[in-house]
């Protein structure tokens, strides 16, 4: 039972939850299926006692996530937004998260603690975790195939013509010299040959690919051999797991993952017996920043490279990106954001700008971010009339779903996005 607290007390005092669907420039296509033109995530505000409100993100989960994130309130009125390790164990529990695993509602609520602090002290969150070492952080441009935009019929990348001409377009509007491109959606074969178009119309840049699992071993070899010759910053989870990401491990090539290492024990067993090299740190799948940075001083220690991960950000995430990128000694990769897909945001000023091929890290108090509330209602108001959609299907194929590895790829000849 909390204690009664006083109304001039830096506790937390309420806990908000507001769902909002975002338009991206056009549909995203990914091995499981695609992001049907929207970004729906779920902001998150805290407040205090005494009157602050502290900002998280949470991706998709729409009423569902509304509804888990305001059940979080009986466990956190009373609690001070300064003892994080505190809160670790009273949301998420290592062995009562077995049976309620709420690492990524703990990230969401963790932002916001650790927004609350920064307003409360006056200092950015990159000085609550050690002090910045960086003034920007680096981004790759994220390449993915779309589906046109079904109401204006612009946006498609489908060929390696189409691809190669969103990269540059990209680099010239933001300035990226390293580019990812999301695959597992057509063949290995065709996706190797516009990852090899990429390179050739980008000479002097480096590039990643990923096809998030979806190869087998031996289309992940093919893929190996394929790229081999070109300035690779890493391949990302070709194949499915650490036993087959450790099948593939030899020196010379970098393997990154976002999937195969995403806690502690995986971490651990990684070091013991290594698998993959390069660690993609997820401010929400690790639980929030602070794990994010304690996985770093792991991976520091045996020498694993880390790079800042996306999963799919609006502005209150993209910050808690780039308050960790901006405490990592050892980021020489640069980070992935979907953010440039994106058409708009729901914080003040608008969209965070790229040039140069980095965003500046927020220097204001806390987070450094505010909320647009026009903006708010604007896009939780598409959300109660669009909904969600299904991340893990296809809207171009109905009926399909991915088998690991996947078995059925798209044609590339069907520009099927068009239709629906
Ligand atoms: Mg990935």
């Amino acid at each position: 039972m909390s204690p009664v607290p006083n109304p001039r007390d830096f506790t937390i005092r309420d806990i908000r939850a507001t769902t909002v669907a975002v338009p991206l420039e056009a549909p995203l296509r990914h091995a499981a299926g695609a992001h049907w033109g929207r970004f729906i995530r779920t902001l998150v505000e805290v407040e205090t006692y005494d009157g602050l409100v502290g900002l998280g993100e949470l991706g998709g989960g729409g009423e569902s996530a509304q509804a888990a994130v305001h059940g979080l309130k009986p466990y956190l009125v009373g609690h001070s937004p300064f003892d994080l390790e505190a809160l670790r164990f009273k949301i998420c529990n290592p062995t009562s998260s077995l049976y309620n695993d709420r690492t990524q509602l703990h990230a969401a609520v963790e932002f916001a603690c650790l927004d609350l602090v920064g307003l409360r002290l006056g200092v950015p969150v990159h000085d609550l975790l050690g002090g910045r070492v960086r003034d920007h952080v680096d981004f790759a441009s994220y390449l993915f195939f779309r589906y046109a935009d079904p109401l204006t019929g612009q946006g498609e990348v489908r060929t390696p013509e189409q691809l190669v001409e969103h990269a540059l377009l990209l680099k010239d509007e933001h300035g990226f010299t390293s580019h990812k491109l999301k695959g597992g959606v057509f063949e290995p074969a065709y996706e190797v040959d516009c990852y090899r178009a990429l390179a050739a119309a980008l000479p002097g840049d480096r590039f990643r690919y990923d096809p998030n699992c979806a190869l087998s071993l031996a289309q992940s070899e093919q893929v190996v051999a394929g790229i081999a010759d070109l300035d690779n910053d890493y391949l990302e989870d070709p194949t499915w797991g650490m036993n087959g990401m450790r099948a593939l491990r030899r020196p010379g090539l970098l393997l990154a993952t976002n999937t195969a290492v995403v806690n502690f024990e995986q971490l651990a067993a990684n070091v013991l017996a290594p698998a993959v090299d390069v660690i993609l740190l997820d401010t929400t799948l690790w639980g929030g920043i602070r794990p994010c940075v304690k996985a770093a001083g792991v991976c520091e220690t045996f020498q694993l490279p880390v790079a800042v991960h996306s999963s799919g950000e609006l502005g209150v995430q993209l910050a808690t990106m780039l308050h960790l990128g901006a405490v990592l000694p050892g980021l020489t990769f640069s980070a992935d954001a979907h953010y440039h897909h994106l058409v708009d945001d729901v914080i003040a000023g608008g969209k965070m700008r790229c040039s140069g091929g980095r965003i500046e890290v927020p220097r204001a108090p806390g987070l450094g971010v505010d909320l647009d509330r026009d903006k708010v209602d604007e896009y939780a108001e598409r959300y109660r009339v669009e909904g969600g959609y299904p991340y893990d299907r296809d809207p171009g194929r109905p009926g399909w779903y991915p088998l690991v590895p996947n078995t059925v790829w798209a044609d590339p000849e069907d520009p099927a996005g068009v239709t629906w």
